[in-house]
């Protein structure tokens, strides 16, 4: 197996081990096996971190030089692009993504959103003028300034890193503030590449830091509390989430959240291609790993025995086509870790204990370890039949390759079932009739909705959640406006 680059961090403009020389394993998620090291960073380097990111925000024209931004993150972009192999390799050995999933979701996509970023960036607006009015005898004219909020920390999660780290470092840096990226543990090679090509770039001492270790909270909650950060940019599970949210309030920090999902994808009956829209359901890609996947398929009742029917006769025929690490035909590899395998396989057994039936899978494949030995982290695609949506597999987030299937009486009971869910991302809806599918769409309370297979998420447009699945908007204009804060300025005549 592939020995990764060793993880260093990089603070202040350099790059770095632990200040304590700690460092630590990063495990292949396809064998069990450390296939890296990392820096360990304790509490001196995430210090270290915040006061140089603070400097750089203070003391530099980082904030105000957008020439000088737009320059730098271009030929940042690049650096990235020269290092695309490198990429794709820590996607398939740290996240643990196939070869025929590493191209889309984990680099092109992401890559593709940082073009996008910079395409828009152009639009941004520093400022709005409001126009005069009469105050006190006299006239005022008032105009709102646009500003960098200051010094941003980026926590990031494991399963589609390098797309979630541009997300955040590249729309951070375009609205001019200074950046602390902490990715995940299981990642962190996803992140010391942006400190390593941040240093070839040339950026300005402190504007970019990052910082990683094997204790997942150690840093985090050093960033949340520390009042020399400005704004927690946050992705990650709904329980962090609402801690972050918690402690963060000790100091008023600006909090924005992408949280966890379990979203609906509604067939009606008169979908046209009924068969197709099922089969396609199937929760496979990146095994499941996905925040915004659709993991709760609600079809009619007047054709649930033929949807479990077209479901079955679906996942028969993926067959053992995942878990390949060499196939780049494989969409689907192993879930992240020994702890994620052991909680989706929970969820598993869940599932059988409230009533669901296995309409496929349901068992861990260590056999599918490309070394032999057994190690690695493999769940079978699983499909779960006669579901109600009051069971714990319909209203938890498993994050793992496991779909569950509920009928539907009418679209009214669609829409309500749907919303019934303490989480918001995504979701689909397909039919035949637009107007109808569109009424549906409208009503369900989510922060991005697919129609007829529409895309809904791209680095051109707005990508955020509501209830349970957070707050705010991230990619897109709206996700660097989220960096800036108003203020306005009103002068007498
Ligand atoms: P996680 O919440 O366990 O960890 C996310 C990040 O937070 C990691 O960097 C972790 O080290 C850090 N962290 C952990 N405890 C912390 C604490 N107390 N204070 C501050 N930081 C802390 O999530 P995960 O397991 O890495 O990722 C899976 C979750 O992420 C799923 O729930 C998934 O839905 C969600 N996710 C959401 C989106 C989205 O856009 N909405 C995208 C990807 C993943």
């Amino acid at each position: 197996m592939t020995t990764l680059p060793d993880a260093q961090l990089f603070i202040d403009g350099k790059l770095c081990g632990a200040a304590n020389g700690s460092t630590y394993d990063v495990i292949s998620p396809w064998t069990g096996q450390p296939a890296g090291k990392a820096a360990d960073a304790g509490a001196a380097d995430v210090d270290a971190a915040i006061a140089a990111a603070r400097r750089a925000f203070d003391d530099t024209d980082w904030a105000t030089n957008h020439v000088l931004r737009l320059e730098l993150v271009t030929k940042y972009r690049a650096l990235f692009e020269a290092n695309r192999a490198r990429l794709s390799d820590l996607a398939l050995h740290e996240a643990g993504a196939a070869l025929g999933a590493v191209g889309r979701a984990h680099v092109d996509m992401a890559l593709d959103g940082w073009d996008d970023y910079l395409r828009v960036f152009p639009a941004l607006k520093y400022e709005r003028d409001y126009g005069t009015r009469p105050a006190f005898g006299g006239e005022h004219h008032r105009f709102a300034v646009y500003e960098p909020v200051g010094v941003v920390a980026a926590i990031t999660p494991w399963n589609v890193p390098l797309y979630v780290n541009i997300g955040k470092v590249v729309a951070a840096l375009l609205a001019g503030c200074t950046v602390i990226l902490k990715p995940a543990p299981n990642t962190p090679g996803m992140g010391a590449i942006f400190g390593e090509l941040a240093a070839e770039a040339g950026f300005p001492a402190g504007v970019i830091n990052v910082v990683f270790g094997s204790d997942p909270a150690l840093a985090g909650e050093m960033l949340v509390h520390d009042p020399r950060v400005d704004l927690i940019s946050f992705t990650g599970s709904t329980g962090v989430g609402k801690r972050i949210m918690e402690q963060g309030a000790q100091t008023l920090k600006r909090i924005f959240l992408e949280l966890g999902g379990k979203s609906a994808k509604i067939v009606l009956e008169d979908a046209p291609d009924f068969a197709m829209e099922v089969a396609s359901t199937m929760l496979v890609f990146h095994a499941g790993q996905g925040c915004a996947v659709q993991s709760r398929l609600l079809v009619p009742a007047s054709r649930y025995e033929e949807a479990k029917a077209i479901l079955g006769h679906a996942y028969g025929r993926f067959g053992d086509n995942w878990g390949d690490i060499t196939n780049p035909a494989h969409i689907m590899g192993p879930v992240i870790s020994k702890r994620q395998m052991e909680r989706v396989m929970s969820y598993i057994e869940l599932g059988k204990a409230e009533g669901a039936t296995l309409i496929a899978g349901g068992k861990a494949r260590p056999d599918k370890s490309p070394d032999g030995g057994g190690g690695g982290f493999f769940i079978e695609p699983t499909c779960f039949g006669d579901v109600t949506n009051d069971m714990r597999i319909a209203q938890e987030e498993i994050f793992g390759p496991v779909l569950v299937v509920i009928p539907f009486k009418d679209d009214a009971d669609a829409i309500r079932i749907a919303n019934d869910s303490s989480y918001g991302l995504s979701g689909g809806v397909s039919s035949g009739d637009v107007d109808r599918a569109m009424k549906v769409a409208r009503a369900i309370r989510t922060g991005t909705m697919s129609v007829n297979g529409g895309m809904c998420i791209a680095g051109d447009i707005p990508f955020g959640g509501r209830k349970a699945s957070g707050m705010g908007q991230e990619w897109g204009l709206e996700g660097i406006e989220e960096f800036l804060e108003t203020k306005l300025i009103a002068r007498r005549l």
